[in-house]
């Protein structure tokens, strides 16, 4: 389980201090998601890494409605006056070579509380909530995104082949770079293959506890980002990087146990699940429509979420079906991870903290409501028929994202499990792009945004 990161003592951080030193780093890098799902920072000199860690660095309130174009959402509890702390999780701090160290850091108040805006809090919360309920989760992501230019233009066009042995070659350095850069920190890349879109690549990163799961995508992004630079390269992780070709998604696996054993094999549910597995998938499905607008919030995730394009737009599940929402993963010698679900719809513009919280609080929902399983979705459900659908009780969720953030901001349910605080940020920063953006052609946003949500 992730434990609430304690205040280490001076001798405790002398140790990483002295670790860190010897490894030659010279900045150490904390990072924070906000609600836009950007990814902000502060650095230090090695020199203040006490400091980062024990009473933090400053940082306005409005960071945490920082747009994804670069403006500032309004909000009225949020104004020019006031501060918080950014505060270094000191346990978490990797050395990335070159001199870099990077660590994930928290929200508080400058009187030391937790700030309830924080999103790497609330998913260590939502964990602490599983836990009184005799249940661990772990996480996996998967990431995609798509190599572009340095000003962010499409590279020249190469031969692609989806899944092909093509841009492995034609890209061989970068990914051997970028496989030593994730091995060396110790999150190595379960695997990376060329996707579908041209010159698309997607890594797998392994399960781990919600908030570590969380960590690793964000340093996965920074050494992208990094080795891409290297090579003269840039990464999108925009949900839809070029109009009209398949989208970024940012999946992630959902795996649960009580008692070390997992809800999701060797009960006599479907596919061996047990009863309250069953139950953490209906919550999950269920109430998919409440907190979509915290996993495809964009001005762009609409664009990604259309039938037949596997971002798994149907709310429904079904056993290794692509095309729903939940996609099951029985577990076995193929699947030695374990029995999971994937999320798909959620793309990579999504904060990936709060995404994994309002899942697994959905799930944790299911399991104390002893939701019903709704029926399998065996097929694509954008093969059935109307009646079929409505038989299965399948709905396509809205690529409409202004009534998906409506709906956000007018869910009781989202509200009572995020949170008041997260959910009034995610609201103003995703209507600030949708007054501002939602007019423009596809070509114009796509290009607005491409390197948005890249570091
Ligand atoms: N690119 C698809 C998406 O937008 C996912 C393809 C796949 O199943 O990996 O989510
Ligand atoms: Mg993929």
């Amino acid at each position: 389980m992730d434990k609430e990161p304690r205040n280490l003592d001076i001798a405790e951080i002398s140790a990483v201090h002295e670790e860190i030193t010897q490894a030659d780093v010279r900045t150490v890098i904390g990072t924070a998601v906000n609600s836009a799902g950007l990814t902000l920072a502060k650095s230090v000199p090695v020199a203040r890494l006490g400091a980062f860690h024990r009473s933090g660095m400053g940082a306005a309130e409005v960071w945490h409605v920082f747009c994804a174009d670069g403006d500032i959402a309004s909000i009225d509890s949020i104004g020019a006056v006031g501060d918080l702390r950014l505060r270094l999780d000191l346990g978490a701090v990797r050395d990335l070579g070159g001199g870099l160290a990077w660590g994930p850091t928290d929200f508080f108040a400058q009187s030391g509380e937790r700030d309830p805006r924080c999103p790497r809090g609330l998913l260590r919360a939502v964990g602490l909530r599983l836990a009184d309920a005799g249940l661990e989760a772990r996480v996996g992501h998967e990431l995609e995104f798509v190599l572009v230019a340095p000003d962010g233009s499409a590279l020249e066009d190469t031969s692609w082949v989806p899944y092909g042995v093509t841009g492995l070659l034609d890209h061989e350095d970068f990914l051997a770079d970028l496989l030593a850069a994730t091995a060396a920190v110790g999150t190595g890349m379960e695997q990376v293959h060329c996707e579908y879109g041209r010159n698309q690549f997607e890594f797998s990163l392994p399960p781990a506890s919600p908030v570590e799961g969380a960590d690793s995508v964000v340093l996965a992004k920074i050494l992208v980002g990094r080795v891409a630079r290297r090579h003269g390269l840039r990464a999108s992780f925009s949900p839809v990087p070029f109009p009209g070709g398949l989208g970024n998604g940012a999946h992630q696996h959902f795996s649960l146990t009580r008692d070390g054993k997992s809800l999701f094999e060797g009960g006599d549910g479907p596919h061996g699940m047990t009863a309250e597995g069953g139950a953490a998938i209906s919550g999950v499905v269920n109430g998919l429509s409440d907190i979509q607008g915290l996993l495809t919030g964009s001005v762009l995730s609409g664009e990604r979420l259309a039938p037949g394009l596997w971002s798994g737009a149907h709310a429904c599940w079904g056993l290794e079906n692509r095309e729903a929402a939940v996609r099951f993963l029985r577990g076995g010698s193929g699947n030695p991870h374990g029995a999971n679900f994937e999320v798909k719809i959620i793309d990579p513009s999504a904060n990936v903290y709060t995404a994994s919280a309002a899942v697994l609080a959905l799930a944790l929902e299911g399991i104390t409501t002893r939701a019903p399983l709704p029926v399998e979705v065996t097929d694509d459900p954008g093969t059935l028929t109307d009646q079929q659908r409505a038989a299965s009780q399948v709905t396509v969720l809205s690529h409409d994202i202004a009534a998906v953030i409506d709906v956000l901001d007018k869910s009781s349910l989202a509200r009572r499990l995020v949170g008041d605080a997260i959910i009034d940020t995610t609201v103003v920063t995703r209507r600030h792009e949708q007054t501002h953006h939602a007019e423009k052609s596809p070509e114009e946003r796509a290009e607005l945004f491409r390197l948005a949500w890249s570091v």
